[in-house]
């Protein structure tokens, strides 16, 4: 009996020590009883050291144990012959196995015994995670196949599909399109027969045909494999559909050089394109030339309706505009209503060039005459051009749409629909304009002063001046400021200058302020329109006084009527706060602008200028007779002094004195003068023109 339980047993033993798998032989309490070479070599215990201890201890981890307790219930189910898991094993070096375990229930006729085979996972994971990594690469964005060496498809991926057309059936056994690619580098890759390293690789950017016929720019990067011998077996390729990034190249493109309401090239490609006539104008010594053509009242329109109606109104004057032209001339758009034609290979000669671009401008003109559509409202337009000739490379594109531009402007003084050129004159002017405006920077303020005219009561009593700039420039001599201010006005400069009269001004205040015949005047300030739109205005103000520590009471700020039309509640704003600190306001100019006399009074003045314009010709020129009398008796309604600029003479003195007004500037009293002169004027005990007002 022992002796067959023991046969038995050896013959267990043999066929765990033949197993390929770790083996183990357990007894019903769970104590191993054998242990096959396998399992020294998995488990990394020697034989005798595992003998007879409890099999769960050895090789399993303690967290698996309990499944490994229902394992073994399950194990001795009479239907069952053996329990199959996944499960992890313990190594004596303490870390996990990864592996496969099959416990099978052996009777023999003494006892029933177990045997436990553990198969390593981990290759076998390994394996599976190198297949999926392989597969999912292979499943990228990029379309891939694989050919064998008689460049058959062997393998798609989805991509390939997605891009081409063609499934996986279709594709699969056939020769791949982009082999018969005809694509000299490409064609001539799969025809190298003995490949250096060098060979294995191709790269390119190809055309690819789509299922649809469509054909569509590809990158392409072709790896062939070789076997163990050398010989290529496969060829392995991926690529990239290029036409969307195409596709937003060119949207970029249009972007950036198209303009995106009428698809018309913009400022950027217009002067590209102008180069590159001045280019071949050069080359042909032709003329050619520049127009640039401006819509009247585009703005009041566009502000009028709403947006949509302005953008209708541009597209159509695009269609217009190319109705006028051949295809090959170029139209751009500036922006805003701003468009520029470029006429190239016009004439040799230059009047003959002129007048063929007149012709072009002329016929712009006239398809404007018939009134746009917009919505059902009929709109009537109109526009000024200006032309610019250009034979060769002599002047900058840009420089050429500048003097287009300032003809056009010449052209929009005159009326609607005008055509002027630009000339030599027209650039003389626009250098002196240049020349004065680098002057004006350099100079400022070494070479400004203030000068001062003063301001009489109707008894003679001096009782303020104007502050009035003065520019000595070291070669050019004295310039005028009717000159130079509009300039420094839409230069911009003109921040600057009015920081600096501003400040000038309240220093002077301050020193008037410690002499007795001089701190009662009030000193006016000339505040152009662009100063006093700056959004710090008031603050400029209000630190010029602080710093100086001028009085504010008499400090007058002498404004337009021009700059009291936009923003007016902006302006009644900044106004009101000066006012707080306690600063005086006059209207100079007064009867020149178009302000509205109903709201005149919203605004917080002390004072209306009448206009020298109307003060010279009061005596010959009933209207304006009309029209002095009118501010005067206007000013008196509400509430504001009224003064008259520019008296020259007792005659017109005496009119605006019976006629109620009551303060006096002109050369009858004083011309602006430097401040010493000045000062001596006011302080004269009896001052030179009291004789005009002998009659009081
Ligand atoms: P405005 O403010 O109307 O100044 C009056 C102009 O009339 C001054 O010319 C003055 O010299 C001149 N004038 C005064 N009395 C008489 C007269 O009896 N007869 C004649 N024919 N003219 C007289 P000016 O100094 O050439 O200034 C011209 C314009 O330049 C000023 O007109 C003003 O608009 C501007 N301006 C002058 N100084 C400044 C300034 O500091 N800042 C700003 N923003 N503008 C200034
Ligand atoms: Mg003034
Ligand atoms: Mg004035």
């Amino acid at each position: 009996m022992s002796t067959e339980h023991d046969a038995e047993i050896a013959l267990l033993q043999v066929l765990l020590d033949a197993s390929l798998d770790a083996a183990i032989r357990i007894d019903s309490s769970g104590l191993i009883q054998g242990w096959n070479q396998q399992a020294e070599s998995l488990f990394g215990w020697p034989r005798v050291e595992v003998m007879g201890r409890a099999f769960y201890d050895v090789v399993l981890p303690q967290r698996y144990r309990a499944r490994l307790i229902s394992a073994f219930a399950r194990a001795q189910t009479p239907t069952l012959s053996s329990v199959r898991l996944e499960t992890a094993g313990l190594h004596r070096l303490g870390h996990e196995l990864a592996i496969e375990l099959t416990l099978t229930m052996i009777k023999t006729n003494r006892a029933v015994e177990y045997c436990a085979f553990f198969r390593d996972l981990s290759v076998r994971h390994q394996m599976e995670r190198d297949l999926l990594l392989a597969q999912s690469s292979f499943e990228s964005v990029e379309g891939m196949l694989i050919l064998d060496a008689d460049l058959s498809i062997l393998k798609v991926n989805v991509a390939f599909s997605g891009i081409t057309g063609y499934s996986a059936t279709e594709a699969i056994g056939k020769k791949s399109s982009i082999i018969r690619l005809n694509q000299p580098d490409l064609r001539a890759f799969w025809e190298i027969k003995n490949r250096s390293p060098a060979d294995m690789f191709w790269r390119g950017e190809v055309q690819d045909r789509r299922k649809n016929g469509e054909t569509y720019p590809v990158k392409l990067s072709v790896m062939a494999v070789a076997n163990e011998s050398g010989h290529v077996s496969h060829f392995v390729l991926a690529f990239v559909d290029l036409s969307e990034s195409r596709q937003s190249e060119d949207r970029l493109h249009r972007l950036s050089f198209y303009d995106a309401l009428t698809e018309l090239p913009n400022r950027m490609l217009m002067l590209d394109r102008l180069q590159q006539a001045l280019i071949s104008s050069e080359r042909n010594q032709s003329h050619g030339a520049v127009l640039l053509i401006d819509l009247d009242d585009f703005k009041n329109l566009n502000d009028a309706m709403e947006h949509k109606i302005g953008d209708q109104m541009l597209i159509q004057v695009t269609q217009r505009l190319k109705g006028c032209l051949y295809t090959t001339d170029t139209l751009a758009r500036l922006g805003g209503d701003e468009f520029v034609v470029i006429l190239e290979e016009l004439d040799a000669q230059s009047s003959i060039a002129a007048e063929k671009a007149e012709i072009v401008a002329n016929r712009i003109i006239e398809t404007f005459s018939e009134p746009f559509d917009l919505k059902g409202h009929s709109h009537p337009a109109s526009a000024g051009i200006g032309i610019c000739l250009f034979k060769g490379l002599a002047v900058e594109p840009s420089a050429l749409v500048t003097r287009a531009e300032t003809a056009m402007h010449h052209a929009k003084e005159v009326k609607y629909n005008a055509i002027r050129f630009f000339d030599a004159a027209t650039q003389a002017t626009l250098q002196t304009r240049f020349t004065l405006t680098e002057w004006m920077r350099q100079g400022l303020p070494q070479q400004f002063a203030l000068h001062y005219q003063i301001q009489t009561s109707s008894q003679g009593v001096p009782f303020g001046a104007e502050a009035l700039i003065r520019w000595q420039h070291p070669e050019q001599g004295h310039i005028s400021p009717a000159l130079f201010i509009p300039l420094a006005e839409e230069t911009g400069l003109i921040i600057q200058i009015g920081a600096w009269v501003l400040r000038r001004a309240c220093e002077q205040l301050v020193l008037w302020s410690h002499r007795s015949a001089m701190q009662h005047l009030t000193l006016s300030v000339n505040v152009s329109p662009k100063q006093f739109h700056q959004s710090d205005f008031v603050q400029q103000v209000i630190d010029a006084l602080e710093q100086t520590g001028a009085n504010p009471a008499r400090l007058e700020l002498e404004l337009t009527e021009g700059m009291m039309v936009r923003d007016v509640n902006a302006v009644i704003e900044k106004m009101l706060i000066l006012k707080r600190h306690g600063v005086r306001f006059s209207l100079d100019d007064f009867g020149t602008g178009y302000s509205s006399l109903s709201y005149l009074k919203r605004f917080p003045i002390d004072q209306l200028k009448i206009d020298q314009s109307f003060v010279q010709s009061v005596l010959d020129d009933p209207h304006d007779a009309a029209i002095v009398r009118a501010v005067i008796t206007l000013g008196q309604s509400l509430g504001m002094a009224v003064i008259a600029e520019g008296v020259e003479s007792s005659a017109q003195c005496d009119f605006l004195r019976a006629n109620g007004c009551k303060e006096f500037q002109g050369y009858l009293f004083g011309r602006p003068l430097a401040v010493a002169a000045f000062e001596a004027l006011v302080e004269q005990k009896e001052p030179i023109f009291l004789s005009a007002l002998a009659l009081d």
